[in-house]
């Protein structure tokens, strides 16, 4: 049913980069066998999903959305690609993305034009919003992505899904292609939040692969979802609430925080005051990181190389000059200025301080509340073309999502109404580290 429903819909949709037919096919009747012998190998044995093409497959071309990375076909499966595979669910195939996750729009994809199912003419988001995408046009029925600043959440958010950036280091990085490493986190993509639920739980594991990944215990994340939040303090961030929103939205998420307190929940005002740092802070960092993860693009290891280039040097600088887009560029010298000998301490370590602070905040804050509501992204979907000569606008998207990087901790987006034009709205509810489950009960008590 869902390789049929990608062939009607995904024409227009353009969500996927590839389909894994066969593969898909495979996975399903070993699946249905299993499932007959009345032995499934979990919940969600023979659900199909689709992998942002951030994620190794093993046999399956894996491209991050870049040219320089066409034809590479990776010998392994990140751990979550495996952790799927044993779960028993068929995969699907590839979903576009920006250009190695850089963007929120999924323009900076060298392959294709991914649109918002709710209105073509629109952005699906990024940059998971091939991810996004498949999910709200009903091709899959979930995904992973990845989030870095905000590529689960604000994708989520304009497409009416579900999306759950874990806290770092609660699933695994080994075998997904690096952008920011100390921000980057996989998660899940759905229509439901229990559904987000599900998938978590199989993917949330310590990796001994992934240095970063930490060894603490998997609760179960489906036990206390219809606990409700009668007794929960829940913190309104004023940082959060600003100047430039689009009204709409404001009063969607205005709406969802009078429902909490109908719920029983106690709203909170409260201050988090290195916010206005955080989109600064960000762009330095991110770039500094990316510079230095995409310096293994050489032409020499993946994917493609410059053919008529004569020496070595000529030969990494011919395939990086074709094989990398605008966007990618643009952060590689912005990395690579900021870590430069005589720049790397005023900008650099500096960055690094101020995200030691907008860290601090969330503790301060976390000490009283349970867990902070704001709106996802600070407008609904955008217009296809509208910002993508205007880097500095689309850098704005991310303005309520990257803080939750800088400072590790997990963040959903949860639907949360429509504007008069039909777009939808996101709620973001970020809570202490590793406290998923509670940010999964708050999110379906409003659902
Ligand atoms: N939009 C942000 C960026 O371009 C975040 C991307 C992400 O989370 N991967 O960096």
């Amino acid at each position: 049913a869902c390789l049929e429903r990608i062939r009607q819909v995904d024409p227009k949709v353009r969500a996927f980069l590839r389909v894994d037919e066969e593969g898909a096919l495979v996975a399903a009747r070993a699946s249905d066998a299993r499932r007959k012998a009345g032995n499934p190998a979990s919940p969600l044995d023979g659900v199909p999903v689709g992998l942002k093409d951030i994620f190794l497959t093993e046999g399956v071309e894996t491209t991050a959305g870049s040219r320089i990375l066409e034809g590479f076909v990776p010998p392994y499966d990140a751990t979550v690609v495996r952790l799927l595979k044993e779960a028993g669910l068929p995969l699907v195939g590839k979903l576009n993305m920006d250009e190695f996750a850089m963007g929120s729009s999924n323009e900076s994809s060298a392959y294709s034009l991914t649109h918002n199912p709710w209105d073509l003419t629109r952005t699906p988001g990024g940059s998971s919003g091939g991810s996004s995408a498949a999910v709200a046009a009903r091709e899959v029925f979930g995904a992973l992505g990845t989030d870095t600043g905000g590529s689960i959440r604000q994708p989520a958010a304009l497409t009416n899904t579900v999306g759950l950036k874990p806290t770092y280091g609660r699933v695994s990085r080994f075998g997904i292609i690096a952008f920011a490493s100390s921000l980057d986190q996989p998660g899940p993509m759905t229509r439901t939040v229990g559904d987000t639920a599900a998938l978590l739980q199989l993917i949330a594991r310590h990796d001994p692969q992934d240095a970063t990944s930490a060894a603490v215990e998997t609760p179960d994340y489906s036990a206390d979802l219809e606990g409700g939040v009668r007794g929960l303090r829940l913190g309104v961030p004023r940082e959060y609430f600003i100047e430039g929103m689009d009204p709409e939205v404001e009063a969607s998420v205005r709406e969802a925080l009078r429902e909490y307190e109908r719920l029983g929940a106690t709203l909170v005002d409260v201050s988090l005051p290195h916010t206005k740092y955080a989109l600064a802070t960000y762009y330095l960092i991110a770039p500094a990181e990316a510079s230095s993860n995409l310096a293994r693009y050489d032409g020499i290891r993946y994917g493609q190389r410059a053919k008529d280039a004569r020496g070595l040097k000529e030969l990494y600088a011919q395939t990086r000059e074709r094989g990398f887009g605008p966007e990618v560029k643009r952060r590689i010298m912005l990395g690579t200025y900021a870590l430069s000998a005589g720049y790397y301490d005023a900008y650099y370590l500096r960055a690094q301080k101020v995200r030691t602070l907008i860290r601090e905040d969330f503790t301060k804050v976390f000490k009283d509340v349970d867990a902070v509501l704001s709106p996802t992204s600070p407008v609904p979907a955008f217009k296809l073309g509208e910002k993508v000569d205007d880097p500095l606008s689309m850098y704005l998207m991310d303005v309520f999502t990257l803080p939750c990087n800088l400072a590790g901790l997990p963040g959903l987006s949860v639907p949360c109404g429509f504007t008069k034009a039909g777009l939808p709205v996101g709620l973001q509810v970020l809570g202490r580290p590793f406290d998923e489950a509670r940010l999964l009960r708050i999110a379906r008590a409003y659902e």
